[in-house]
């Protein structure tokens, strides 16, 4: 993946239009901790949703797009 990739203006692949950037909290599973307790992990992933196509594009997603033009 490109590395200026994470900076550049996130545009729709559909209608072209800029996309909000939401950050979602997904939860990963249970790991173990130094307590042996296992503790319920959370990765939080950022995402990019377009107003206008009620659509909602993962980074991994938009790179993908990007890649086969
Ligand atoms: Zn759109």
């Amino acid at each position: 993946m490109n590395s200026n990739f994470l900076f550049d203006k996130k545009i729709c692949p559909h209608c072209r239009g800029k996309l909000k950037r939401i950050v979602k909290n997904e939860y990963v599973g249970k790991e173990a901790t130094v307590m042996s307790t296992p503790l319920d992990m959370y990765e939080f992933k950022n995402f990019y949703y377009c107003d206008f196509c009620k659509q909602e594009y993962s980074l991994t997603e938009l790179s993908e797009r990007r890649k086969n033009k």
